[in-house]
């Protein structure tokens, strides 16, 4: 096999716009199902609304197209069903962690085994170019057209605080090294989030002077740098790279089981 094998030929070409980073995301993810010879029939993959959402329907794999905000809580149904299932969520970053926040932040929490990619294109693309939680401050938008007055939230800040167990990000361009951080993230037991910054020139990036993919990845390779192990922002710059990786954590499906156990008195406490 290879990683065109766990990409869906039957919806080529996609319906992403022209310059639009979420095809190479979707890249990176196939990679990384490639490197861990995911099995199709043993995975699930959750979509919530939003144009990385579509991810769902370009891949090869059972999946679900939930509501919006909703697709970590759909995701965590189907683990604690299912604890051998491989569960992976395609979210942006409005309906990950703007709509979506609270089960973001407890599903972080409780370390529930699955794995959690944001294309992270800092607004509502889909439905008209809303500010979301991680528009930058003075963007305009639909919503913000004097200038975004809110502070942007910083994902894997958010998620190393809420308890997740490991956390990356990267930029869309640099496909293999995302692909590497999604397969480590999806080989991690414990609640897995990797962030990819991604342009959205139709709707973000002509509001803001970037309107060609190379302008917003000039911007976003100026204002960020690699590390490891650390979700400091320094001098203004994001950090790129496996920033927590926390291990022999109890996840939840596991914790589950066990009290499931106890109560059916198949073993003592
Ligand atoms: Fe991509 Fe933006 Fe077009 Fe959506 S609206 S497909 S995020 S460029």
């Amino acid at each position: 096999m290879s990683y065109m094998d766990y990409i869906n030929q039957d919806r080529i070409p996609h319906t992403w716009c022209s310059g639009c980073g979420h095809g190479l995301v979707l890249s990176s993810v196939a990679r990384a199902c490639d490197e861990l010879k995911l099995d199709v029939h043993q995975s699930a993959f959750v979509s919530g609304i939003g144009c990385w959402s579509r991810a769902d329907s370009f891949l090869n794999f059972n999946a679900i197209h939930a509501t919006h905000g909703r697709a970590i809580s759909f995701a965590t149904g189907i683990k604690v069903a299912n604890p051998k299932l491989n569960v992976v969520v395609c979210a942006g970053d409005g309906c990950a962690v703007t709509i979506g926040g609270n089960h973001f932040i407890h599903a972080a929490r409780r370390n529930v085994d699955i794995t959690v990619i944001i294309s992270n294109n800092y607004n509502y693309g889909t439905t008209g170019g809303q500010y979301s939680s991680t528009t930058p401050t003075g963007a305009i938008t639909a919503t913000s057209p004097l200038g975004h007055i809110e502070r942007p939230m910083d994902v894997c800040a958010v998620a190393a605080a809420a308890g997740a167990t490991y956390v990356a990000r990267g930029v869309c361009d640099e496909v293999l090294q995302n692909a590497k951080l999604i397969a480590d993230g999806m080989r991690h037991k414990g609640f897995s989030v990797i962030e990819i910054l991604s342009p959205c020139p139709t709707q973000f990036g002509r509001k803001n002077n970037m309107p060609r993919m190379s302008d917003f990845l000039k911007m976003t390779h100026e204002m960020t740098y690699h590390t490891k192990n650390t979700v400091a922002t320094v001098d203004g710059k994001l950090p790129l790279g496996k920033l927590v990786e926390i291990e022999g954590v109890e996840d939840y499906s596991t914790g589950y089981q066990r009290i499931v156990a106890l109560a059916q008195g198949e073993v003592q406490k």
